[in-house]
């Protein structure tokens, strides 16, 4: 099959998946208010294939049979495949309107961080296996979710410690021929509207456990799987003041596995609970700097708002201002240079052939990012003031009655008119104010991996002696 449209996209996802939103069953997910926000978010990855000025970056040839198929799937196994692959998300993201497709980008990055402990575990089977899927994926074009984090209970107890074993997935029979899961996993990005999704283990895993340790791939309409997402923002929007496109994002789903039955060719690893804490470590280490590329064009949209939001209210040139447009600079270009920084430097994983961002690097900068996101948004909403959370909705300004009040009192500076400035605040609303910057600020804390996640790596990644040798010399210290 050739590269899918964004209409194959979509006819592809009526399969009779089990989809939840608010109580009610989703019929079709991609005419849903709600979760058609992530359909088209994600349907700007089968546009790229088909659009001249995107198809250098977007599409390759596949290896073996020349068809063209999409670069995500590509095996990352010379160093500047790691800035390709830098260029490639962040385009994207630049090409859907500022947000990530994010449709094959998790799903690729598993993908990858199965090849690397299939190699290093040296389990043919599992090798042969992941490769197929790479390429089955590949040349059907499809959309991946990636369900790594489990439901987990009690944090501070394992799977065998929990009061139930159903707080993290867990294979519960076994044929020859296939296996049946059950569990769930949380957050999902793009789970409701992506075709399959890769499973892997969250976690280090006891050899009491190893039922635990288990990593597949499964269509989302198998029998047994059920989706309940919840609302993030609506598709067709009248609060908020129209914009050239609808305004684009993701919804999440928790991932629930009733006895799914597995065919044992999408089975990567089984029971293999000593490489369980590996997986996930290699999943992040290719994710992680995923993460980062797609913040850029985030941070830069977000800065410019705030320094529009300056000019809106004529402020942009005084000096308490001028300190906020460094703050955001400083974020914005640190972080940006920091993800730099880790493509210029890429490793290969382990001795795997399989190249990836420098590791501390790709985690400071996500930490860094992480870290001032929230500052980050308390001065745009300091510079743009309180008109960001108490302006009349774009139904007010429609309203006959209405519209000459606010257009005589809510103009700004220069040639903000109150429509403009009105425009303008109702966006920063949106990005700053809104049910959906709530979400936006914990997304940024904890999808991709908590504080803890990046600052574990940091530890494990830093050249620690090196440091402590370097004051030994000095100090002349033999020990
Ligand atoms: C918007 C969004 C999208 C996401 N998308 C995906 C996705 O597509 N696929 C996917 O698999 N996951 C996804 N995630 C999940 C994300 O990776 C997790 O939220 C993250 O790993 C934290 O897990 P948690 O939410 O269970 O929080 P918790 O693990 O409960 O963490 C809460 C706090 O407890 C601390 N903590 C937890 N356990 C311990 C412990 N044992 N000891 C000490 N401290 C501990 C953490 O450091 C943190 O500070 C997404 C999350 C969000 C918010």
């Amino acid at each position: 099959m050739a590269l899918r449209t964004a209409d194959q996209y979509r006819a592809g996802l009526r399969d009779g998946r089990r989809v939840f939103i608010m109580g009610k069953k989703v019929e079709d997910v991609t005419s849903d208010p709600y979760i058609k926000v992530g359909v088209e978010t994600a349907a700007f990855d089968f546009r790229m294939g088909h659009d001249p000025e995107m198809k250098e970056k977007a599409v390759m040839a596949d290896p073996e049979t020349g068809e063209d198929i999409s670069t995500y799937f590509e095996l990352p196994d010379y160093p500047e495949a790691v800035a390709k692959r830098h260029e490639l998300v962040k385009d994207a993201c630049y090409y859907a309107d500022g947000a990530l497709p994010f449709i094959k980008d998790v799903g690729s990055d598993i993908i990858n961080g199965l090849t690397v402990v299939a190699k290093l575990s040296g389990n043919k089977d599992y090798l042969e296996r992941i490769n197929a899927y790479r390429s089955y994926c590949a040349r059907n074009d499809l959309s991946l979710a990636g369900a790594v984090t489990d439901v987990k209970g009690d944090r501070s107890k394992s799977p065998s410690q929990q009061t139930s074993p159903d707080y993290y997935l867990r294979v519960v029979d076994e044929t020859a021929d296939h296996i049946v899961v059950s569990g769930a996993k949380a957050h999902i990005t793009a789970g409701p509207y992506t075709d399959e999704v890769l499973v892997i283990p969250t976690r280090n895993l006891t050899e009491d456990e190893a039922d635990y340790a288990v990593a597949f791939a499964v269509p989302l309409n198998a029998e047994g799987i059920t989706q309940v997402c919840r609302p993030n923002f609506r598709y067709e929007d009248h609060y908020h003041f129209p914009t050239p496109n609808p305004k684009r994002g993701h919804v999440e789903s928790l991932l629930i596995f009733d006895n799914v039955k597995v065919p044992m060719e999408r089975v990567f690893m089984l029971r293999d609970w000593q490489f369980a804490q590996y997986l996930a470590y290699a999943f992040t280490a290719f994710h992680r700097y995923t993460a980062v590329t797609y913040k850029i064009p985030i941070l830069e949209y977000m800065t410019g708002l705030g320094m529009l939001a300056a000019e809106a209210n004529g402020v942009e040139k005084t000096s308490n201002i001028r300190e906020k447009f460094v703050e955001m600079i400083n974020y914005t270009e640190t972080t940006k240079a920091l993800a730099k920084a880790a493509y210029n430097d890429p490793e290969n994983f382990a001795d795997s052939g399989l190249f990836v961002a420098n590791r501390l690097t790709a985690n400071m900068a996500k930490l860094y990012f992480a870290s001032h996101f929230h500052e980050f948004v308390r001065t745009i909403q300091d510079i743009a003031g309180g008109l960001v959370v108490t302006q009349p909705t774009y139904q007010d300004w429609q309203n006959k009655e209405l519209h000459p009040y606010l257009e005589r009192y809510l103009g700004g500076a220069g040639e903000y008119t109150a429509e403009k400035r009105l425009k303008l605040m109702s966006m920063l609303h949106h990005v700053v104010a809104s049910d959906f910057a709530g979400w936006h600020e914990v997304c940024t804390i904890h999808a991709e991996g908590s504080f803890a996640a990046q600052k574990m790596m940091l530890l494990a990644e830093a050249p620690m002696e090196m440091y402590k040798n370097r004051a030994r010399q000095t100090i002349g210290l033999d020990i």
